[in-house]
């Protein structure tokens, strides 16, 4: 067998695949997001793909059970709670990791047919700040550039974010970019030192939040030092006069000194091909839709945007995140990127899907959603496909939240994870490589999964699940009978976006053969950029500079800082599979300044705890200068089945974003002590 063509199942990167049944895998050679590469948690997807620990069959309350059996219970849960509760009395919490398909369906059978749209995702936790800032500067949720620009750009600005482990092959691009010529530059900005950093020409410790004003400060050096693009400006952007009185304060709140700040505006200020690459440091805030607007204030300042080489660039950190979005998967927004507060987006919407009904106003986001369970107010709730007791903020009270909703599905390649364990009804879904669909990665490319495994007993994909509940409860519009037939309607279903003059149209891609299809960006057919010449989605055409206020800066005895290991995803769920990419750190740990720790009395791998608002966790310590004085970093990975006291999402609270209600898991005030 020559291998299939498919594509990886962890991050937005989207790097193609050839697998074959045997575990061999390699990177696809002809892939537009990878040519062949692939970084070490891909190249370990054949360790992973083995039966250990899989959910093969239904489970009720613990027992094996058939599947008309489970099909029908959660049909009468969900159908007797909306009777006897209303709409708003179920839930579902999604993942980035389905596919669009099933998203898709998942979306269309709670907004169309129930009537709520309490559908929420684990993307909540990824990208929706970047989401509500594209929204807030452009009109749409739209991604200006290609994963081309970070090869062709001059000065490439890495703000929050470790792409030398979260996005790998990303990293390697760059870092291939930079070895062919030299004069390329690269800023790092970032509370900790990463393996990032290590390929930055200037690595800017800033404090915890302080990207605002240091780019309110950028806008302002651009202002005084005559770099802005005054006819682009006039021509194509609204609010510059409002942004620019908003950044008047002192960039040194950052926690930079003003050397360094002077030395970063003035390598920005001097180069036009800059490209700004931002990820979860950014997103992961109380003000993280600020930031996302800060930094584009000063590309759209400048007309360095939609360009070769230019513009404010959002990585997306799971591989469907983006897809997701597409398909109207979080609880703020409706499929073809339109408006669930636009009565007539709601009615094209209602019309194409031939609904009985169309939500009506926004639903609960993900800590708001686990905030209703824990009030009573969840009557049925569905976790597809993620692990909120372990990867959502106050992840203690959301375990409790969970077991305080009467009728709880979960849906799941794994019989154990903390929250099914939590389940009344266990769904075995078929997983990456045993899976049919599409997924799109960061530069709006959507790629293929493929199949080369068969479905193992009796599980099932999760767009079939779905379509099976909705049959189940007396729903027409789910007779599909494969994942092709499914995007074939997302498809038809995108020229609503082109009707209301928004940006994502796949129209072109009607009759494609599914199978044979290519790795493709949208708008199909169409420009590969967007914004040179202006052309937003605002009525008036314009693009918005947004006033940023900077928060006050965080003064509690430590900050702890979350994120990802180089070689684990997520709550380990399949990479934790694989003995190569477990040797890499093998348990949980916290990374604590020398000074802090000798004021602690801890030695290196002695016990920590941290205490935070809700809860507290426990980790070894590991003492290095890596992070600044007063800062803790924790990884998210371990579970309570790996490690009962060392879940860090205990220690975090469940702040948020108040616009795009993304919580902000890299800032929270602890204390920590020696156990
Ligand atoms: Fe997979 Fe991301 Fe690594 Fe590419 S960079 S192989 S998509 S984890």
């Amino acid at each position: 067998m020559t291998g299939v063509k498919t594509t990886c199942p962890y991050c937005g990167v989207g790097c193609g695949v050839i697998a074959k049944p045997d575990g061999t895998i390699k990177g696809d050679p002809d892939h537009p997001a990878n040519y062949g590469r692939l970084c070490s948690k891909g190249s370990a997807l054949g360790e992973t793909i083995d039966l250990d620990g899989r959910l093969l069959a239904p489970q009720i309350l613990g027992r094996s059970a058939g599947w008309n059996d489970a099909l029908d219970l959660v049909a009468t849960k969900f159908s007797a709670a909306i009777r006897d509760h209303g709409p708003d009395s179920v839930a579902f919490y999604v993942s980035g990791q389905l596919l669009t398909e099933d998203y898709y369906v998942a979306n269309k059978l709670m907004k169309g047919y129930i009537g709520s749209a309490n559908i929420d995702t684990n993307s909540r936790l990824c990208m929706a700040s970047s989401v509500a800032g594209h929204k807030r500067a452009f009109g749409t949720d739209t991604v200006p550039g290609t994963y081309e620009d970070l090869e062709q750009a001059d000065l490439i600005v890495l703000v929050g974010s470790n792409l030398a482990w979260c996005h790998p092959v990303l990293f390697q691009r760059i870092s291939a970019a930079k070895d062919a010529r030299p004069e390329m530059r690269i800023v790092n900005i970032d509370p900790r030192k990463t393996a990032t950093s290590d390929l930055a020409d200037l690595h800017l410790q800033i404090n915890a939040d302080g990207d605002a004003a240091l780019f309110n400060g950028l806008l302002r050096h651009l202002a005084d030092t005559d770099a802005l693009d005054q006819p682009y400006i006039d021509a194509h952007v609204n609010g510059f006069d409002a942004a620019i009185a908003a950044a008047a304060g002192d960039p040194t709140l950052s926690g930079l000194t003003a050397d360094e700040i002077a030395q970063f505006y003035a390598l920005w200020a001097g180069t036009k091909k800059v490209v700004t690459v931002y990820s979860q440091g950014v997103n992961q805030s109380t003000s993280g839709t600020d930031k996302v607007n800060a930094i584009i204030n000063c590309h759209l300042a400048t007309g360095r945007i939609g360009k070769p080489g230019m513009g404010p660039f959002s990585v997306t950190g799971q591989p469907n995140a983006m897809g997701g979005r597409e398909v109207g998967g979080l609880a703020n927004m409706l499929a073809n990127h339109l408006d669930i507060e636009n009565p007539d987006h709601r009615d094209a919407v209602q019309t194409a899907w031939s609904s009985p009904t169309i939500c009506t106003k926004p639903g609960l986001k993900a800590v708001d959603l686990f905030q209703a369970c824990a009030d009573g107010k969840i009557k049925a709730l569905w976790i597809i496909s993620t692990n909120p007791a372990v990867s959502l903020p106050d992840a203690d009270g959301v375990s409790a939240a969970i077991k305080n909703v009467p009728f709880t599905v979960v849906t799941d390649i794994m019989a154990r994870t903390d929250t099914g364990d939590l389940a009344d009804v266990l769904l075995p879904a078929t997983g990456w490589g045993e899976k049919n669909g599409t997924v799109t990665n960061s530069e709006r490319r959507i790629s293929r999964q493929r199949a080369f495994l068969p479905a193992p007993a009796h599980a099932r994909p999760d767009w079939k699940i779905i379509c099976d509940v909705a049959q189940r409860m007396g729903f027409d519009g789910f007779g599909f009978e494969t994942p092709a037939d499914v995007f074939a309607e997302y498809v038809a279903t995108t020229a609503l976006s082109r009707d209301f003059g928004k940006d994502l149209d796949l129209t072109a891609l009607d009759g494609a053969d599914y199978e044979s299809l290519e790795a493709v960006q949208w708008p199909v057919g169409g420009k590969t950029r967007f914004f040179a010449d202006g052309g937003f989605y605002h009525p008036d055409g314009k693009a918005r500079m947004i006033a940023v206020t900077p928060p006050a800066q965080s003064n509690g005895k430590f900050i702890l800082n979350t994120g990802r290991n180089r070689d684990q995803w997520h709550t380990m769920t399949r990479t934790g599979k694989s003995a190569r990419l477990g040797a890499h750190l093998a348990e949980p740990y916290v990374e604590i300044h020398p000074d802090d720790a000798a004021e602690m009395g801890v030695d290196t791998a002695e016990l920590v705890t941290v205490y935070g608002p809700k809860g507290k966790a426990i980790f070894r310590a590991l003492i290095t200068t890596n992070v600044g004085r007063g800062s803790l970093f924790a990884p998210l990975h371990w579970t309570r089945q790996q490690s009962a006291s060392g879940v860090v999402n205990s220690a975090i609270g469940p702040r948020t974003d108040p616009i795009s209600g993304q919580p902000a898991t890299k800032s929270t005030q602890v204390d920590a002590g020696k156990c």
